[in-house]
């Protein structure tokens, strides 16, 4: 109650009253603008005139940005439906860095620059995070593959003992081609069925809508793991396919959570291959986990490690320094014994479908893929009183569990996690992979593969502009990709207007747009034409 709002309302009218700012955001979401905008320097090389313009954030997060997180649903859609029954193979060339990805890149620089700086500073980094993992995004889908940082290529050799299995699967002859076969009907009709794969994890006790019968039974830790490992496995689903079907097969899918929590997997496949093929390879799919065991609790509650500059973590009783995760891999390769952490593979229920481009059945699965797009994994669910109790209850076995090679949990288990830092401490590890609304899986909810359509999810998105030039008739001019210079805005810059007056101008500018469509759909139309002509005159 430190807010100072004015005392002499009453409470009742004071709280009826919204923020300004709220309001402004409302009419923003009503007219599809981004209600978190990220001003940009841009440089007009032309005119030599810098001004500061809004950039959507691009979230395809609802609770972050219900505009934006419609706008990249519709695109997503897009790019699937375009992909699945591709006629022509695709033409990928690695091309060479564009200016919109090393502007990405830089871009990505700085803004990694600002969140260390608020992070040294104690300050709140999460939307630089978020921001951080949106440009991440869009590097990836400007055609930059990986991470920006390099990921460091490991030079240790790992024992070939440790490398998975290849699964005992037949294996074509791999053909030159990411398109599938096609059939000829007897009326001269050509076929081309593709697949709509659904895979799920195992089973780990009895549900009943989605919540477990006993509670005590439920396999929480493997559900946990599984969980927090699925995004390999899925991995390793394409690498098998891909080895069975005997092509470049390529793939769009989506992860969503069942009501149990777990997460499975959509998959629109281009091409087909039997039934009976899929669920093999589904069968035989497996990921091991080559990490340190966590079976013994080394460190806990008071107990814990103690970080000594120029040593890293020590034992607080015996001063000794704890293995670097390195040395624990080490340890691990060196043991004839060793045992995977763990090992995740798929349920019984593989779901396939075939679908013929342009049908119904087409389309529903389409919307089916993007159903819950917009939605975190935990947001999806509906929240009644034994739901929240099974959240609760799989948050708790996600706690402690590592979920990479960083995380601080590792000092639970008496091993200096990867580039260890002071201030880590077991159960506080900020991955969103512990986090409720991610329920263990931290990966990307979106797979595309690179072959899937011609394009980028950005050349998606130059398509509806180019549509939109073309509307208004200015579709013959060319957009010189040289003319802008952009550049990062400092934070707190004095030149960047309050937020409401921000989102208020983009209204302004939608509303116009809008109001200028119109007026060229009427013109197309040809209605009331000579109206629409006296008034331009
Ligand atoms: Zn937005
Ligand atoms: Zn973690």
């Amino acid at each position: 109650m430190t807010h100072a709002h004015d005392r002499a309302l009453p409470r009742a009218v004071r709280l009826a009253m919204p923020l300004a700012q709220d309001v402004v955001k409302e009419v923003a979401k009503l007219h599809g603008v981004c209600i978190r905008p990220v001003p940009l320097k841009r440089l007009d090389t032309y005119t030599g005139k810098w001004e500061i313009i809004d950039v959507p954030c691009g979230s395809p997060m609802d609770s972050k940005c219900p505009p934006c997180a419609q706008r990249n649903k519709q695109l997503r859609k897009a790019q699937c439906r375009e992909g699945w029954h591709l006629e022509e193979e695709p033409t990928i060339t690695p091309d060479e860095p564009n200016e919109e990805q090393r502007w990405l890149v830089e871009f990505r620089a700085d803004t990694q620059a600002q969140r260390d700086e608020a992070e040294r500073n104690g300050d709140d980094t999460t939307d630089l995070d978020t921001l951080i993992e949106g440009l991440d995004e869009e590097i990836n889908a400007a055609g930059m593959r990986g991470n920006v940082l390099g990921r460091a290529v490991s030079k240790r050799s790992r024992s070939t003992r440790r490398r998975q299995d290849a699964p005992d699967l037949p294996k074509r002859k791999m053909a030159h081609t990411t398109l599938g076969r096609t059939f000829q009907a007897p009326d001269g009709r050509t076929y081309r069925p593709s697949l709509f794969v659904t895979l799920t994890l195992p089973s780990y006790g009895k549900v009943n809508n989605g919540v477990p019968v006993d509670p005590d039974t439920y396999d929480y830790p493997r559900a946990a793991r599984d969980a927090l490992h699925f995004s390999k496995l899925i991995d390793r689903f394409v690498q098998n396919l891909r080895r069975v079907a005997g092509f470049d097969v390529q793939y769009f899918a989506t992860v969503e959570p069942q009501k149990r929590l777990a997460p499975h997997l959509h998959m629109a496949i281009r091409g087909t291959l039997p039934r009976a093929e899929i669920k093999q390879i589904a069968a035989a799919t497996y990921h091991q986990v080559w990490w340190p065991s966590v079976d013994d609790v080394v460190f806990e509650g008071e107990h814990l490690p103690i970080w000594q500059d120029g040593a890293g973590y020590l034992d607080p009783h015996t001063g000794e320094v704890l293995p670097t995760w390195d040395e624990a891999l080490d340890q691990l390769d060196a043991d004839e014994d060793a045992e995977p952490l763990h090992v995740v593979r798929f349920g019984d229920q593989v779901d396939v479908k075939g679908v013929l481009a342009g049908t119904k059945d087409a389309d529903q699965c389409i919307r089916y893929l993007s159903k819950y797009l917009t939605k975190s994994l935990g947001e999806t669910l509906d929240g009644g009183q034994a739901q929240q109790d099974h959240v609760a209850r799989f948050v708790d076995a996600l706690r402690y569990e590592p979920c990479s090679p960083t995380c601080p949990n590792w000092l639970r288990y008496g091993i200096q996690p990867k580039n260890a830092k002071p201030g880590m401490a077991p159960g506080r590890c900020r991955s969103k992979a512990h986090k409720p609304e991610h329920l263990g899986y931290a990966g990307r909810r979106v797979l595309v593969s690179r072959k899937w359509s011609n394009k980028t999810l950005t050349e998606h998105k130059q398509d509806r502009r180019s549509w939109v030039l073309e509307a208004l008739g200015r579709a013959d001019q060319p957009i010189d990709p040289h003319r802008y210079v952009w550049r990062p805005v400092p934070a707190g810059d004095a030149n960047v207007p309050p937020l409401a007056v921000r989102l208020l101008r983009s209204v302004r500018e939608r509303q116009r747009w809008r109001a200028h469509m119109a007026e060229l759909q009427a013109r197309a139309d040809g209605q009331d034409l000579s109206a629409t002509e006296g008034r331009a005159a």
